[in-house]
């Protein structure tokens, strides 16, 4: 290798390890409280408190399914370095457990399930539904809980942290009304829904909404799908006379057209964010925006036709 290819192969590297530090990391804070987040929701949560005093080294990206993730070996570094590790709990991010034990003892980690109210599914640990985030009240709960967590390891940011929570429960509460705004006026038998995923149980009843089936159910991959459950899914469709299959961000939508052929159903073209939220500064880089994204095309597709 010549030294001039030399220099510009090691200038990429740089580049390439500043591009992927930015990813995980975020920008430099100095003086700043480290945290470390699972799930982009609690990312999301976190950011939304925590504000310029925290840190927050996420550990998964947007539109990441969080189910079948495998932690990094420089992320189990990542928490060994944490003040506090704040997870998402009752099953979806299991896979943390095997991290915690190879940083050590000292980690400190906060499981966010223990602070709201879980609801029974066949998607979790001990039977109850994993993904809490979608009910406005839970993560007004969630919010406080990392609000007293990290008073507790900074209690000089007491105040921002209570403005901050404060804060997002206010847009919280908003984007619930806006919710309701769009999908009140939907007549209830219209509102009849199917999804790749079971991501949805704790949204759905707030607004009226009717579960009808799900493609991949708990927390399995889609290629964990076995064919009765999609004919009985089939059969549903056709049965309720179902609108639109809803898909998300993080799963292949082949096997929804595939029912929507046999169904007579349709995909709709809006996607709903599941398991994951988007990038940061994206209309789902929020949890609030990503409840109010969700509302506006379930909306839709239950009027598409
Ligand atoms: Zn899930």
């Amino acid at each position: 290798m010549r030294v001039t290819q030399a220099v510009a192969l090691a200038g990429l590297l740089v580049l390439l390890s500043l591009a992927c530090g930015a990813g995980q990391a975020g920008q430099s804070k100095p003086g700043a409280l480290r945290v470390t987040s699972t799930l982009t929701q609690v990312s999301a949560l976190i950011r939304a408190v925590g504000g310029e005093r925290v840190q927050l080294t996420p550990l998964l990206g947007p539109n990441t399914d969080p189910h079948q993730y495998e932690l990094k070996p420089e992320q189990v570094t990542q928490l060994a370095r944490s003040a506090a590790v704040f997870e998402s709990g009752a099953g979806a991010d299991k896979w943390l457990d095997r991290g915690l034990a190879a940083a050590g003892e000292t980690v400190h980690a906060v499981d966010l399930a223990k602070h709201v109210h879980l609801r029974s599914g066949n998607a979790g640990e001990g039977g109850q539904d994993p993904h809490w985030w979608y009910d406005v009240d839970n993560a007004k709960l969630a919010a406080a809980a990392i609000s007293d967590e990290l008073t507790r390891l900074d209690p000089a940011g007491r105040a921002t942290y209570q403005r901050n929570a404060a804060a997002l429960s206010d847009r919280l509460d908003a984007a619930d009304r806006q919710i309701h705004t769009k999908l009140d006026p939907v007549p209830a038998p219209r509102r009849l829904f199917v999804a790749n995923h079971d991501a949805f149980n704790y949204f759905l009843p707030r607004y009226g909404i009717t579960l009808v089936g799900d493609i991949v159910p708990a927390t399995d991959s889609i290629a964990a799908v076995r064919p009765a459950d999609v004919a009985r899914l089939v059969a549903a469709i056709r049965q309720d006379h179902v609108c639109a299959i809803f898909t998300e961000t993080t799963i292949d939508p082949n096997l929804a057209a595939q029912i929507a052929r046999e169904s007579g159903a349709r995909v709709f073209a809006g996607k709903l964010y599941g398991d994951a939220l988007g990038e940061p500064g994206s209309p789902g880089g929020t949890l609030e925006g990503a409840l109010s994204h969700n509302g506006a095309v379930m909306a839709e597709g239950f009027s598409s036709c």
